[in-house]
């Protein structure tokens, strides 16, 4: 069996060293790494690349920046050529980028089965680039990898049911990830966080794009940060620029994004999590703690119904309040919400038959 696997993005990194790694456990799987380029920067991608020992890919397109469509242009042709030159049985694709919807559209299109990991997610707001990916590739996938139990009732409520594909619930490869990297976190270098702290992410279009958005969130963080609940945030690049053109100081205990050990270490000792990120709500979760997420929508909607997780928006009082009554509560871990930590070797599994 011949899997050519399509990664481009942290988060896919993430996710895949765990599934790579159930493919080797298992044997019988040749799987190509394929590494569009579309994060790039050193602590965006090889830092996960070493600390997750993922193998080298051996197809590198480097193609990145641009707009979506012509991101996702480049990245259909380069991987048509890969498919065309490797011919493999299968291809792979993770979660809901750019990288994803190419590789997914190339394979189908010239008749090469497609598998995607964290399938049936769904937020509903059709202008979050992601929500268009992940719709897409579901709508041309053959094996339909969901995470949860509500990803299959989106897929189910989506006719999928009627369609000669597969659809199997096998739980999250994050918690696997999780699970097995928890033991060696690290603090990130030069750094020792004594005091508790708030842990804070912000990268989402929605709120990066909209600078009204953008500067509400950041002076939530900064009010937050000033009347003493420290607040600890990895700053994706891309937010940092934009955060430079809204003006706005910000105020807050700002470190390069870091990698995953040390996100590790981060989410282990922090006493909230305050996000716009999908994997990091339920990473949280992992970790026992309670989360605030500035978004309008979840595709983890678990989360809410347990009562771990709220949405905010980008609205400075909302986010000022529950992170201030939600500060430090520890929330009860209900593992088998997301399969228990057995995704990657359930998806091994199905992918070594055929
Ligand atoms: N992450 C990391 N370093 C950081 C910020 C995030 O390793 O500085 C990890 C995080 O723990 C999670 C993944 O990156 O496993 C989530 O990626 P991201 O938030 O970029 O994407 P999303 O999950 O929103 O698609």
């Amino acid at each position: 069996m011949k899997i050519l696997t399509i990664i481009g993005a942290r988060p896919q990194f993430i996710k895949a060293s765990v599934v790579s790694n159930a493919f080797r456990k298992i044997g019988g799987i040749d799987e190509i790494l394929l590494h569009t380029g579309q994060h790039f920067d050193a602590n965006m991608s090889d830092v996960f690349f070493e600390q997750l020992a993922i193998p080298k890919p051996s197809i590198q397109l480097n193609i990145h920046g641009g707009t979506h469509g012509v991101m996702t242009g480049r990245m259909l042709m380069e991987i048509e050529h890969a498919i065309c030159a490797e011919s493999p049985d299968r291809v792979l694709v993770y979660g809901d980028t750019n990288s994803t919807l190419a590789g997914a559209l190339a394979a189908a299109k010239l008749h090469v089965p497609v598998a995607h990991i964290e399938a049936g997610l769904r937020s509903f707001n059709m202008l979050m680039p992601e929500e268009i990916n992940r719709i897409l590739t579901d709508q041309v996938s053959n094996i339909l990898f969901c995470p949860t139990k509500a990803a299959v009732q989106n897929l189910e409520r989506e006719g999928f049911r009627y369609r000669p594909v597969e659809m199997l619930n096998v739980g999250d490869v994050m918690q696997d990830s999780a699970l097995f990297f928890s033991e060696r976190a690290v603090p990130p270098a030069g750094y020792d966080v004594q005091d508790e702290f708030i842990l804070a992410t912000l990268h989402r279009a929605d709120n990066t794009d909209h600078p009204e958005r953008l500067a509400a969130i950041v002076m939530a963080l900064s009010e937050l940060h000033e009347s003493g609940l420290r607040v600890v945030l990895p700053l994706h690049p891309r937010t940092r620029a934009a955060i430079d053109r809204t003006g706005v100081k910000l105020k807050a205990e700002v470190i390069e994004p870091v990698g995953y050990l040390e996100m590790l270490w981060l989410l282990q000792r922090c006493g909230l999590v305050l996000t716009d990120s999908g994997g990091v709500q339920k990473e949280a979760f992992f970790f026992g703690k309670a989360c605030v997420t500035m978004r309008d929508q979840t595709e983890w909607v678990e989360l809410l119904d347990a009562g771990v997780n709220v949405l905010v928006g980008a609205d400075t009082a909302r986010i000022i309040k529950q992170v201030k009554g939600n500060f430090g509560r520890i929330v009860a871990d209900n593992s088998q919400l997301y399969g228990g930590g057995l995704a990657s070797q359930r998806i091994a599994e199905r992918l070594s038959c055929n």
